[in-house]
């Protein structure tokens, strides 16, 4: 990871404006936002910059307007909340560039905050127009980028702003960046790598960085029956993706080559139906599933097996649940593993970084999310992390 500038290295900054690159992509139902993780990760840097007495103009997306102004997606609906958050009064301003920001400017005093209008309301931003960066920047003094989430977009104020301001990295992506540096970057070894989730073709690029990285790769989930396909296992009615058979073997020769020992279940927990506890549930050697079964968990002793493999580890990233985590008993591998990792992690001898949606929710599920090192709600820039990509909201930032 090349260096970046942090809030520590941030002079005297009293009265000066901070351009504030922030998430509020928050979800909303009725016009009210119904989860506030996402400014509570920007609030540090939010408070820090406004006590340190700057003028803090913060820049966010709202869904995808596409260029428009769209009432529906004004950033104005979210002020209420990230006030509530804040504690502190927050001012909005319709626009984003211009005299309209000039003169909300003139009126902020220091340690002020205001919440510019939904930046994708400008075609310029996800063109990355200079000249929409430019007039942006004119009305500003320093740009702070702590939305590690739209870090994989080069957008006018995700990547544009850090070439023409002095760019630092807020609280949040330092965060961020350094947990993920820790984890793949200059991780401690052994490695490992579970990966799971649905289909191997929506984590094809994941997978094959991991194997040149990782010491184990625990595949899981609907992917490994694409995985136990190839090697000429007979899934029955498993979710699996039987045309990704010779992208699935070439995987498993890299990780040959490299030195990297790929984990499939060997046992596994089957139903004809895909229900809640239905009366087909059995739990089977993976030879022994039947034409009308669909392999829908890891089975209890493998994951034992898997849980033995994470005790001679030092480093975990995880992305994807190891079943069908949404329906009883099909959460059990993803629980239990999930367990077992943030037990090794309390203890200290595991550093354990997650990430992905269903991920979250399936740690969360397990009641064990807060125990893990770092969790990652970026989702888009995680994945393209873990391809191993270089994210041109964070390269901006170390140019
Ligand atoms: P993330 O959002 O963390 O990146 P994914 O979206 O890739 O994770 O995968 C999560 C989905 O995979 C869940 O909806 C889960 O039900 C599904 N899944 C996991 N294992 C299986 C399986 N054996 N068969 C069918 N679906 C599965
Ligand atoms: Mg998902």
């Amino acid at each position: 990871m090349s260096a970046f500038k942090t809030l520590d290295d941030l002079g005297d900054v009293t009265g000066k404006v901070a351009l504030v690159r922030v998430d509020l992509n928050l979800p909303m139902q009725d016009g009210a936002v119904t989860d506030e993780t996402r400014i509570r990760a920007a609030a540090p840097t939010i408070l820090e910059l406004a006590e340190k007495g700057a003028k803090v103009l913060l820049l966010a997306h709202f869904g995808r307007p596409k260029g428009e102004r769209w009432s529906t997606q004004s950033l104005s609906m979210v002020v209420g909340a990230v006030e509530k958050v804040l504690g502190k009064e927050v001012m909005f301003v319709p626009e984003i560039a211009g005299d309209i920001v000039a003169q909300a400017v003139g009126i902020l005093r220091a340690g002020d905050i205001a919440i510019l209008e939904n930046t994708r309301f400008w075609k310029g931003e996800e063109k990355n127009d200079p000249e929409l960066v430019k007039a942006i920047a004119a009305n500003g003094d320093f740009y702070v980028n702590d939305a590690f989430s739209a870090a994989h977009r080069a957008h006018a104020t995700t990547e544009g702003l850090a070439h023409v301001l002095p760019a630092y990295a807020g609280r949040s992506m330092q965060a961020e960046l350094e947990a993920l540096d820790k984890a793949l970057g200059k991780p401690e070894k052994p490695v490992a790598a579970i990966v799971g989730g649905a289909k191997v073709s929506s984590k094809l690029d994941v997978l094959k960085h991991l194997v040149t990285q990782v010491d184990h790769l625990i595949i899981g989930g609907g992917m490994a029956n694409t995985f136990l396909a190839a090697k000429g296992v007979d899934v029955g009615k498993s979710l699996c993706e039987h045309d990704l058979a010779g992208t699935a073997t070439e995987i498993l020769e890299t990780a040959e080559k490299s030195g990297c020992t790929v984990h499939l279940p060997y046992e596994v927990v089957v139903s004809k139906e895909f229900a809640a506890n239905p009366p087909s549930l059995r739990t089977c050697n993976v030879h022994e599933v039947a034409a009308d079964e669909m392999i829908l968990d890891v089975g209890p002793s493998a994951v034992e097996a898997l849980a033995d493999v994470l005790k001679t580890c030092r480093t975990l990233v995880w992305n994807g649940p190891l079943g069908a985590f949404e329906t009883v008993p099909f959460d059990a591998a993803t629980v239990a593993l999930a367990k077992t990792a943030a037990a090794l992690t309390v203890e200290g001898s595991l550093i354990s970084v997650a990430g992905g949606g269903d991920t979250v929710a399936a740690l969360n599920h397990a009641g064990v999310a807060g125990d893990f090192s770092y969790i990652s709600t970026a989702g888009g820039a995680f994945l393209e992390w873990m391809e191993g990509k270089e994210l041109p909201g964070v390269a901006a930032l170390s140019a």
